[in-house]
């Protein structure tokens, strides 16, 4: 018993589909008709929510806070930035540099 929180059929493979009776949910299998009961939904929107946050660029960054560097921005052609370092990817990976314009707020990230 507990709860269970597979969204996919443990005897074919097939991914279930939550279904209401009686007041509970259940995931039932569209393929063999197997069910599970006393399934508890949260825990599956938990599990789609953990994607990776990747080509996510955080743009609440305090500017004044931030340091300035002598490059030339791709929309503008403003000659100033302010740069941050963020991780993007797996903690292994090295963080990538971004660049956000002084003057029009354009922000890109430096590759390599
Ligand atoms: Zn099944
Ligand atoms: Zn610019």
């Amino acid at each position: 018993m507990g709860w269970v929180s597979v969204d996919f059929c443990d005897k074919c493979g097939t991914v279930m589909v939550s279904k209401e009776e009686k007041g509970k949910t259940f995931l039932v299998c569209k393929k063999c008709g197997h069910k599970v009961k006393d399934y508890k939904p949260l825990e599956i929107s938990e599990k789609v929510s953990k994607k990776p946050l990747d080509d996510v660029i955080i743009i609440e960054k305090n500017e004044e806070a931030l340091p300035k560097t002598k490059t030339v921005c791709p929309k503008c052609g403003h000659k100033e930035a302010v740069w941050w370092l963020q991780q993007t990817r797996s903690a292994d990976e090295a963080p990538t540099l971004f660049l956000r314009c002084t003057k029009c707020k354009y922000s890109w990230r430096e590759y390599g």
